[in-house]
């Protein structure tokens, strides 16, 4: 039996990991700013950047700082396909809502604003700071799925009664009960248009 699709008005979006292709950037600038090349996209299979790529910890806040700042975020690609589906799904639902752990709101914002073909009011994003807080806030706006390539963020979702959808990336590969997605396109196929 095909799984019931999802409401667009009920779905929400983490950021970095699943619109943004920010882990590419991270290696960038590591390469261009910190004459760090000795690992690839598919050697960060953890979110503790210090535990799989053996850099140490000052290094990794610098590089981190750097991308967060203005500038690097300006510099963000975005995933394959995710600019497209979101079109697709600003067509029957605004505004899109995006929900990042991000401490700053207004480069990422600005960055969204400028990627997506929708106007700037519909384009909702909350920064929170912190993993922990993204669920009280989906919960207060009635998001009952949410896209998220952190899966430890994923088991808190599924704590508070939100179904995750893990968003396939080299470092979430461990075991778990989620729906996955690897692409924006088997995501789409999930959605109801
Ligand atoms: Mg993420």
């Amino acid at each position: 039996m095909e799984r019931e699709k999802i409401d667009p008005a009920r779905l929400a979006f983490d950021i970095d990991g699943v619109v943004a292709d920010t882990m590419h950037l991270f290696l960038d600038i590591a390469r261009e700013e910190f004459g760090i090349s000795e690992f690839g996209y598919e050697d960060i299979t953890s979110y503790e950047l210090e535990d799989c790529l053996g850099l140490d910890g000052e290094t990794i806040k610098k590089i981190v700082i750097r991308l967060l700042d203005t500038d690097s975020t300006a510099a963000l690609v975005p995933i394959s396909g995710a600019v497209d589906v979101l079109t697709r799904i600003g067509e029957r639902h605004t505004p899109l809502f995006f929900v990042t752990a991000r401490p700053e709101l207004e480069a990422i914002e600005a960055w969204m604003q400028k990627t997506l073909p929708l106007t700037p009011e519909n384009i909702d994003v909350v920064a929170t700071g912190a993993f922990e807080a993204k669920t009280d806030v989906l919960l207060s706006r009635g998001i009952t799925w949410f896209v998220e390539d952190r899966l430890e963020t994923c088991f808190m979702l599924e704590e508070a009664g939100i179904n995750p959808i893990l968003f396939r990336q080299p470092w979430n590969r461990k075991e778990h009960p989620f729906p996955e997605v690897g692409s924006w396109k088997e995501l789409a196929d999930m959605i109801r248009f």
